[in-house]
């Protein structure tokens, strides 16, 4: 168990975390937020974040302060925390994205890591390779050679208690991703960035970065504390988190402020388009749109990215409540209806059910059946397993509703749309307990069709028949010929 980081609560891949930051004295409650504070121009000051958002935690970029001689003597003289004057944790970023931007390194790993402990960093990052989405193989391979060498050395530098993060790369290939994650994983480094994933979210290729996300996390230990760089806005924190990452910066805060945008957790919209404002933030209860459209610039930059935090922060804290609720899919799927790359999204998250299914509570409150995509989430992957190591009689009817035909039969057994057959003992666990809608849609009768077969899959000796509800023939074709099939409508 690395010692840095401790579980206390699960939901699908999303978790509830403790990150403890020795080196800062704070633990930092996981999912959570890092605002990204440029020294140079901070929107919001870092005193601020901590009194009034309830920040526990900043990033801030190394390479910045570096290249700025007189924060550089600052830092380097009263230290990071004094300089922003900020009491939690403090993240540092090495610039691997802007050394990419603007050319070669001339520092070495050694040199980048002593001079983030130098000026007081809690947890250092070691200059890696952001390798771009879709770049040839070869690139993406010898990148990430070079990023895993780095990783070694940083390995062996004297840190103290600083922490260190272990960038996982690996471009588009779900298999570099995967080698990335398990490579980074048997390092001793402390917290680990999927990198190089901000290019898919600016092409909302929210697919792609689920399935990038995913492959990182099956090489990754599930104690591993998963950072997903660069991913700022909050309309995406739900399907992240489900995916299992902890924590997110956001420089999407400022930068969006500085452009008149105004986040909400189903997207962005322009200052200017906004008649009312859909918020109860302090901000938005003492002001009109009028009002902040008539702001001095900076001063509405400075309202726009108070308004921006506060959305930011709140959905931070809806989300561990539905992960303490049980509900995390839930709101993902409403953060799906946002817009149709998240519903894509979610979609690819649900490729990863059976991934998802080993960190899922096995019990929760309630499951609701909301759209036709709850048919293929974690609970009805982990009940057709199920029907696999269930004890059957010699003949089982299988039936939705009361079971009219009962007698006939050694048993009858509850047919229920997305789950499939279960025997009537079961109603009352979870997830059997679920809330369907009166008017069942088409892949929930799929996913229960797909239970009935394979319930008859692994007892070929049992006499199965099915009474159902006028199922389409459509669903009753996923159903093996050998079940007897009874419409209860014609009775
Ligand atoms: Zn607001």
């Amino acid at each position: 168990m690395r010692e840095c980081f401790e579980l206390r609560d699960t939901d699908a891949g999303g978790r509830i975390g403790e990150l403890t930051v020795p080196r800062a004295d704070v633990t930092v409650e996981t999912p959570a937020l890092l605002p990204v504070i440029n020294p140079n121009l901070d929107t919001i000051a870092p005193r601020r974040l901590a009194d009034e958002f309830g920040a526990e935690i900043l990033i801030t970029n190394s390479y910045i302060i570096h290249g700025t001689d007189d924060v550089r003597e600052r830092a380097l003289e009263d230290g990071l925390h004094e300089l922003l004057d900020f009491p939690g944790a403090i993240m540092t970023d090495s610039g691997s994205f802007q050394l990419s931007e603007y050319g070669d390194i001339d520092v070495t790993t050694e040199e980048i890591l002593e001079f983030q402990h130098e000026i007081g960093s809690d947890i250092a990052t070691p200059v890696d390779i952001p390798t771009p989405p879709d770049v040839p193989r070869d690139r993406a391979e010898g990148e990430l050679e070079t990023t895993q060498e780095r990783l070694e050395i940083a390995e062996g530098v004297d840190t103290g208690e600083m922490l260190v993060s272990a960038p996982v790369q690996g471009s588009t290939y779900p298999d570099l991703r995967e080698a990335a994650g398990r490579h980074a994983d048997g390092t001793d480094l402390d917290v680990f960035p999927v990198g190089a994933v901000v290019p898919l979210m600016n092409d909302y290729r929210y697919d792609d970065m689920v399935d990038a996300v995913a492959a990182a996390k099956r090489g990754l230990g599930a104690d591993a504390p998963v950072h997903l760089f660069g991913a700022g806005h909050p309309m995406m924190f739900a399907l992240g988190v489900a995916m299992g990452c902890d924590l997110f910066d956001s420089a999407a805060y400022a930068l969006y402020a500085r452009d008149d945008r105004y986040l909400t957790v189903r997207g962005t919209r322009l200052l200017e388009d906004l008649e009312y404002l859909p918020c109860s933030c302090s901000v938005c209860t003492s002001h009109s749109p009028d009002d902040l459209r008539a702001l001095p610039d900076d001063e509405r930059e400075e309202e726009l990215a108070a308004h921006n935090l506060h959305v930011t922060f709140a959905e931070i804290r809806r989300i561990k409540q539905a992960i303490r609720a049980g509900n995390l899919l839930e709101l993902v799927e409403q953060r799906a209806r946002s817009h149709p790359t998240m519903l894509d999204g979610y979609r690819a998250l649900l490729d990863h059910a059976e991934q998802l299914e080993r960190s899922d509570p096995v019990s929760k409150g309630a499951f609701f059946h909301v759209s036709s995509e709850s048919a293929r989430r974690p609970e009805v992957v982990r009940h057709h397993r199920r029907l696999e190591r269930l004890s059957v009689p010699d003949s089982l009817f299988l039936t939705e509703g009361q079971p009219a035909r009962g007698d006939e039969f050694d048993d009858s057994w509850r047919v229920e749309p997305p789950f499939g057959p279960f025997p009537r003992a079961l109603s009352r666990s979870y997830p059997l307990t679920a809330e369907v809608p009166e008017r069942t849609d088409r892949a929930a009768l799929s996913a229960a069709a797909d239970g009935v077969a394979r319930l008859a899959e692994v007892n070929p000796d049992t006499d199965l028949a099915l009474g159902h509800r006028g199922w389409p023939a459509g669903v009753l074709e996923r159903v093996p010929e050998s079940v007897e099939l009874i419409d209860l409508t014609s009775d």
